[in-house]
């Protein structure tokens, strides 16, 4: 435990106060740029989930509910300036904890801000209708919140998922109970600090950190619970939707990718190489909307793989702390996941194209591997259909606009795509038709696009490049 952190971590956060969890059992917290244990974390249990409802609805029924949509939206604001004095420090606990270099954990505070800034400015512009009837009659619907919102996030972006599901939540009235991932839960912490600093009332946002079937499991069965947001792995998501159907309460789920970037002969190729790297490596891969599968037309496959190649040969996975393109991946298991797929690539004979490297002086503990490009991969092999989490990007050769169609809409998963293109009318065409939530024409990028809807086209403007997210649709 050789890392200074700011606040005590082995607490939860129930009714405005911190304290210990009702067992009083925590849990380590790894640093996976080392192996280290970091600190150590409440081990929350249905008990803590129990007390945290409790508060929530304490919280609706008193001063939090009685706030005005305009008061509740200064408040998010407020948290939103926070968060953006506090960005440097933030940004170094997600390092620690997720292994995330500085420059991506900036970017992860940044977007938090911006999610509460945006839902803030929403709060009081949110509005019912009057609806002509019957004569004599007059109806009109009240936009009202749901009561007590239960929110499970996972480790690989815990400010931006929080940002936007915590936000949304606070916006309209909702009181949250917050169960973080229990491999990397340092800035949801924070935020509850920040939240309590800002002058939230208590119970408003709960904070129960744990293991996934136990407080996890206990939050999204509570009967007290009105709505479940949850963002993780597929498996987990039909046991969060099975839960929500036994208390017939609704639940927004956000899951993972296996997202196609379709590069057409035309594309500018400078323009995208940046990109069509960066989506398979940031965050070490561990990103739900990585573009991780890059279909190429057929006759400039081989100029791609090299020019990929070369960009890859270059890339260094490191110390989070030291900020070079990725950091390490988030667990053991986790490496011996994306291990596993390297294993089933080489056993297949398929072409590794190009590796980064591990910097010399990274930790023999930390959970590093080399980004890796794999080339001429058939469409149906598992590299090409499954979602890896790591910094694996696999090529795949397309014939024409209807084969890159047919193949990038030929997986179980749907969630965002590239095009790259300099023809305007092909851009659209298969955009339309691939199925899945975002699609970004001649761009890609998550990270921040709080403006943007679930399903949205995305297009640079002149002159600069605007990155946008929102990733929701998934397993079609
Ligand atoms: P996970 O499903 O194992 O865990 C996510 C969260 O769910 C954690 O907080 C965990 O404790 C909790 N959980 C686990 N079991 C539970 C249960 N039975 N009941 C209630 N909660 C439970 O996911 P993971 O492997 O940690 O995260 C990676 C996955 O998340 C990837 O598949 C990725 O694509 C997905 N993801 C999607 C998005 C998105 O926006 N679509 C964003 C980030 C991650």
């Amino acid at each position: 435990m050789g890392e200074a952190l700011p606040f005590a971590t082995h607490e939860v956060f129930i009714a405005g106060r911190w304290r210990d969890g009702a067992s009083g059992e925590r849990l380590p917290l790894l640093n996976p740029s080392d192996g280290s244990m970091l600190c150590e974390i409440a081990r929350g249990n249905a008990a803590d989930i129990d007390a945290a409802v409790a508060a929530a609805q304490a919280a609706l029924d008193g001063e939090w509910g009685r706030l005005t949509a305009a008061e509740r939206g200064r408040l998010l604001m407020v948290m939103g300036r926070a968060v953006l004095a506090q960005v440097d420090e933030l940004a170094r606990l997600e390092a620690l904890d997720v292994g995330k270099p500085l420059k991506q954990g900036r970017a992860d505070a940044v977007a938090l801000a911006r999610y509460l800034e945006f839902y803030g400015g929403a709060a009081d512009k949110v509005m019912g209708e009057t609806i002509p009837y019957l004569n004599g009659y007059t109806a009109f619907t009240w936009r009202e919140p749901h009561g007590v919102t239960g929110h499970v996030v996972p480790w690989n972006y815990p400010m931006q998922i929080i940002g936007r599901s915590v936000g949304a939540a606070l916006t309209m009235g909702n009181a949250c109970v917050l169960k973080p991932a229990e491999e990397a839960c340092l800035t949801a912490l924070a935020i509850g600090r920040i939240a309590q600093q800002c002058g939230l009332p208590a119970g408003a946002l709960n904070i129960v950190p744990g293991l996934g079937d136990e407080a996890g499991a206990a939050l999204t069965a509570h009967p007290g619970v009105r709505h479940l947001s949850f963002t993780g792995s597929v498996a987990t998501g039909r046991k969060v939707q099975a839960a929500a159907a036994l208390n017939t309460v609704p639940v927004t789920l956000e899951l993972g990718g296996k997202s196609p970037q379709l590069v057409f002969a035309d594309a500018d190729l400078d323009a995208a190489l940046p990109f069509l790297v960066n989506a398979g490596i940031q965050n070490a891969g561990q990103t739900c909307s990585a573009g991780s599968r890059i279909l190429v037309d057929r006759r400039i496959a081989d100029e791609v793989v090299e020019r990929l190649a070369q960009r890859y040969r270059t890339l260094r996975a490191g110390p989070a702390l030291a900020d070079l393109e990725l950091g390490p991946l988030i667990s053991k298991r986790q490496h011996q996941i994306v291990s596993r797929y390297l294993d089933l690539a080489r056993a297949g004979g398929l072409s590794i194209a190009a590796k980064g490297e591990i910097v010399a002086d990274a930790p023999v503990g930390g959970f590093y591997v080399r980004p890796t490009l794999v080339a001429a991969v058939p469409a149906d092999h598992a590299l090409a259909q499954e979602e890896i989490f790591g910094p694996v990007t696999v090529v795949t050769a397309f014939d024409d606009e209807a084969d890159a169609v047919r193949i990038a809409n030929g997986t179980p998963y749907g969630l965002v795509a590239g095009v790259w293109t300099r023809d305007g009318s092909r851009a659209l065409r298969p955009a339309r038709a691939l199925k899945c939530g975002q699609v970004f024409i001649n761009n890609y990028g998550a990270g921040g696009g709080s403006s943007c809807p679930s399903a949205a086209l995305v297009l640079p403007a002149t002159g600069e490049r605007r990155a946008s997210r929102r990733c929701t649709a998934s397993r079609r």
